[in-house]
């Protein structure tokens, strides 16, 4: 039985994924995502498609970030015309996600364009695709909750478990049984941690020949996430105190929702006063909406906390949603202690960038930043403290507080990656693929993985793998 396993994204970088299982003469892929980074390059390589859509047999996507959603759309429009598997959550925040991307394309382009007019140079580039492209892709979605077995192709079955990564993410464990010739492979997508707010910790799958694992952190370990509470209770009281504000850029999905959670929790155990409390994105609104109808996500605390009591975990009297654009210039205009939770995520575009500028230069304020800010982003240099920062074209002193919370990576570290290994049966086990990572992560694992006696590649984009049975 010929088996083989390769990447056309996501190896040797952490964004872009595509992963492929060539099984006998069936082509199952394993997400569709986006390469993000410097915007001309990116853009390059999500034009590129080293690969035949046509010719997939099944689609799976493992969660709903855009590095693993984002190019999804194409796969209909370059002849795709096979099932595309996921979770229910994952169905919905992938679709709010696709939809925002096309909405952004859109824009960009109308930019681009009347500023080619301006300066007379051609322009013909077009979006990637748009609202109708995402639409149709939607059409080839196949829910599947975890746990349910389902059939990728002749011979091949595959069961979706919950990666604790975000709402909705899944490890598919994959079960091939072809002529009375076995193999089992794991797929991590992306993997989570554990005690994450709202989600279940990472599950371990059924024992595996190979495992296809992400390296995201391979070289990091993060702080636990219960020091968020603590650090959260500390900068909303300092600032209260003093009068302040505390304004925080969050990106609009999970981020935003575990933010609204903690601060509930803490509203509830009387850990900071009551003051209002503005989630001040649509994106976030929306995301929000998905996050409340899928309990079935839910970790056991979650539902203690709340649902056992018919509460809402991210609603509260002093929170509120802020959707029109005059309510949220009203923002602007409030002279008491409050907490704005805005985008976008690095303070780039989007709402939040009003409510810095009020807010930057007044030193009783907070901003804390609770997220990976890029080189170059506002965010960044805020994270910076460095005095001035620009704001639409002008100029304002940072005098308001900059905190840092960075407890709340959704990615496994590198303990949480050999923890997870070692609970995998070890005999099986013959080799394990890294994906998902930069050079000094993924080489930090591969040496920790094979001290403790594993085979770990660093997989390499376009290169194909032999698996072997037996
Ligand atoms: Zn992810």
């Amino acid at each position: 039985m010929r088996v083989e396993f390769y990447s056309w994204g996501a190896a040797e970088e952490v964004t872009g994924s595509k992963h492929f299982l060539q099984i006998k003469d069936s082509t199952i892929m394993f997400d569709c995502g986006a390469f993000q980074g410097k915007r001309s390059e990116a853009d390059a390589k999500n034009r590129t498609w080293p690969f035949d859509a046509g010719k997939v047999e099944a689609a799976v996507l493992t969660h709903a970030h855009y590095d693993h959603c984002g190019l999804m759309p194409l796969m209909p429009k370059k002849g795709y015309p096979g099932n595309i598997y996921t979770t229910p959550a994952s169905r919905d925040l992938a679709s709010l996600i696709m939809m925002d991307s096309a909405h952004i394309q859109a824009k960009d382009l109308e930019y681009l364009q009347k500023r080619a007019k301006k300066t007379g140079e051609s322009f013909d580039l077009k979006p990637l695709y748009n609202e109708k492209d995402v639409i149709s892709c939607l059409d080839q979605f196949i829910t599947v909750s975890y746990h349910r077995p389902f059939l990728l192709a002749d011979g091949v079955k595959a069961t979706f478990y919950d990666a604790g990564h975000i709402l909705g993410s899944a490890v598919t464990h994959v079960e091939i049984n072809l002529n009375g010739q076995k193999m089992d492979i794991g797929m991590s997508g992306d993997l989570g941690r554990k005690n994450l707010p709202i989600l279940r910790d990472p599950e371990i799958i059924p024992p595996v020949d190979y495992l296809v694992m992400e390296s995201t952190y391979g070289n990091r370990l993060h702080d636990p996430i219960e020091m968020a509470m603590d650090k959260l209770t500390e900068v909303i009281n300092r600032t209260v105190e003093r009068g302040g504000k505390i304004i925080i850029p969050s990106f609009a999905v999970e981020r935003t929702q575990e933010l609204v959670y903690f601060i509930h929790l803490l509203h509830d155990k009387n850990r900071i006063p009551q003051i209002p409390v503005y989630v001040d994105s649509p994106m976030a609104t929306n995301a929000t909406s998905i996050f409340r109808v899928h309990q079935e996500c839910y970790d056991e605390e979650t539902r203690e906390a709340f649902i056992a009591h018919h509460k809402n975990p991210f609603g509260f009297n002093e929170l509120r949603y802020v959707t029109s654009q005059e309510e949220s210039k009203e923002l602007n205009a409030l002279k008491e202690p409050a907490i704005i939770i805005s985008s976008s995520g690095m303070c780039e575009a989007g709402r939040i960038l009003h409510h810095l500028l009020h807010n930057i230069e007044d030193a009783r304020n907070t901003i804390l930043i609770v997220g990976y800010m890029a080189e170059n982003t506002l965010g960044r240099k805020i994270q910076e403290k460095q005095l001035e920062v620009k704001i639409f074209g002008d100029m304002y002193k940072l005098k308001a507080e900059v905190d840092v919370l960075n407890t709340f990576s959704a990615h496994a570290d590198y303990n949480d990656i050999l923890n997870y290994i070692a609970k995998l049966d070890y005999h099986k086990l013959k080799e394990i693929f890294l994906v998902h990572g930069e050079k000094e992560a993924q080489a930090n694992l591969q040496k920790l993985l094979t001290e403790k006696g594993y085979k770990a590649t660093i997989v390499k984009p376009g290169e194909k793998y032999q698996l072997q049975t037996g």
